[in-house]
């Protein structure tokens, strides 16, 4: 059992991508409760607003990502400067 990741709900004719609140990213959908999977996001059975809701998702954590890491590169900058 994952704690996010792709849901058929009943009624629906498309996979939805749900989160750890049981909402679907779309927005559709909510209390999902039932069987999710990670991985396959780029299924054609993929509801298209899950999909590019997830992808803008990844985007903004990779960035968050580079930019921690970036902050730790000019600290790492400020405290050689303030050595030399
Ligand atoms: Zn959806």
């Amino acid at each position: 059992m994952v704690a996010e990741g792709w849901g058929f709900p009943l009624r629906s004719q498309k996979a939805h991508y749900f989160t750890e609140d049981g909402r679907s990213l779309c927005g559709k959908w909510g209390f999902y409760r039932g069987d999710m999977e990670q991985g396959n996001d780029d299924s054609p059975d993929n509801c298209t607003a899950c999909k590019k809701a997830l992808q803008r998702r990844k985007a903004k954590e990779a960035s968050e990502k580079l930019k921690q890491e970036g902050k730790i590169k000019s600290d790492t900058l400020k405290f050689i400067e303030a050595e030399s």
